[in-house]
């Protein structure tokens, strides 16, 4: 069987990296009083001015004399931005922007256009640490650390961590720019690990949306006429992910972003495998999100796609799940289950790519390794289809309520594979495996 392109398989790179529960656990503090002073401080500015909270130093003070002048400056700023940005005004979103800075205030105006057409309904600036001086002198880099929500008042928490760019002025700062974190300081307020290391989709696309009963689906405007049926499709998907999902509380809705060929360099890891046609992005505790290539949104794929990737969502549900390469062909087979469990889902598509898998037929562990970034399509088709055999041996043979339990156990608690195996199929995992491998070498 030729795999077509357009079956490419479907990635998860959601917490690409084995995260440790401890390291999430970190000291998130809130806003501090000396923000909430600030927070309640300014009045309504004029436009592209920072109105002072803050006594300025003289000339020759010391750093820190500055760096707090610079902090407190900016939560002043970041208060009004805020409410500019939840009250839909413009002018206050755009606080320290000088008028003439045509490409800032596009880029604000940008923003500030996606983030409303994603019903944003909380977005909770803190600053991070302490304003660090750039080489250009008078000039100045803030952490941004941001709590927001879409749609949802109360989404949990969902975090985005960015950088701008401050100049001092003889009015006070002035925003120049916003840039991706670069990761060169501890971050003190940082919920996630992970958060610092995303571009996400609205901090550097312009989207619009679509928000359905049990999803948001948002596209670049260039896919405008795409986006209703996408949502309706989302919905169907989301349907069938909800029967599966793992864990405790409640996947509030599922967001999915459809990435054009920029986007799909920008954001989140920016560098998908060759053969990934859409990932499911962790970003945060609870957290996840889908991302799907536009070019994959093809008419006998997009459910498919859909559905692959909200199972993920579904059966994940937070950035602390375990993943390391031996429970890559349960995450992935979970996703591909679910995936085939769809109104209409007809035959596995991937059936014919075991045929070309290295050593199918000698196969005596189903815990078969990821494909490598640079994989053919074909290799990629084949390992995904051990994990979706996997699991479907595991549906028939020891029925739906074990298999998600077993899945809990391993994936979301992080035991290992042996002792959910005894509790939960009462034998060893050493002995599932075998029954599993022994059911895909005789497929
Ligand atoms: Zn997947």
């Amino acid at each position: 069987m030729i795999i077509n392109r357009r079956r490419r398989r479907i990635a998860l790179l959601s917490a690409v990296t084995l995260l440790a529960v401890a390291a999430l656990t970190a000291c998130r503090a809130g806003h501090t009083p000396a923000a909430a002073a600030s927070a309640a401080g300014p009045a309504a500015p004029s436009p592209g001015e920072v109105t002072p909270s803050w006594p300025r130093p003289s000339a020759g003070a010391p750093l820190f004399e500055f760096q707090t002048w610079v902090r407190e400056e900016v939560r002043a700023a970041m208060k009004v931005q805020t409410e500019g940005l939840l009250t839909g005004d413009f002018t206050k979103f755009a606080i320290g922007a000088p008028p003439g800075d045509k490409a800032l205030r596009a880029e604000l105006r940008r923003r500030f256009r996606t983030l409303r057409a994603l019903h944003v309904t909380r977005f909770d600036q803190r600053v991070d640490g302490q304003p660090r001086a750039l080489p250009k002198a008078g000039t100045w880099q803030v952490v941004h650390v941001v709590d927001h929500c879409f749609v949802e008042t109360d989404c949990g928490t969902d975090e985005t961590v960015f950088d701008s760019v401050w100049a001092q002025a003889p009015e006070g700062l002035r925003l120049v720019g916003f840039r991706q974190n670069d990761g060169r300081s501890h971050c003190f307020t940082c919920e996630s690990v992970d958060s610092r290391s995303y571009n996400r989709p609205w901090e550097t696309t312009e989207l619009i949306a679509q928000v359905g009963a049990r999803t948001l689906v948002a596209v670049p405007p260039r896919y405008r006429n795409r986006l209703a049926d996408l949502s309706r499709r989302a919905e169907k998907a989301a349907a069938v992910a909800d029967r599966y999902r793992i864990g405790a509380g409640e996947v509030d809705r599922y967001r999915v972003f459809v990435a054009d060929d920029a986007a799909w360099r920008r954001w989140y890891h920016h560098r998908p495998g060759a053969w990934v046609a859409g990932m499911a992005v962790a970003t945060g505790e609870h957290r996840i999100e889908v991302e799907l290539h536009a070019s994959e949104l093809t008419a006998d794929f997009t459910d498919e796609l859909l559905t692959h990737e909200l199972a993920h969502v579904a059966t994940l549900r937070n950035d602390t799940h375990d993943s390391q390469k031996a429970l890559w062909f349960l995450i992935e087979g979970m996703a591909e289950y679910v995936q085939q469990q769809r109104p209409g889902a007809g035959d596995y598509p991937d059936r014919d790519a075991l045929d070309h898998l290295p050593h199918r037929r000698t196969l005596r562990s189903v815990s078969v390794d990821p494909p490598a970034d640079d994989a053919d399509d074909r290799d990629a088709a084949g390992r995904y289809a051990v994990g979706y055999y996997a699991v479907t041996f595991l549906f028939g043979r020891y029925g739906k309520e074990r298999t998600l339990r077993f899945f809990q156990d391993v994936v979301q608690k992080g035991i290992g594979l042996d002792g959910p195996s005894r509790s939960v199929f009462g034998k060893p995992w050493a002995t599932v495996d075998k029954e599993c491998a022994a059911y895909v070498r005789g497929l």
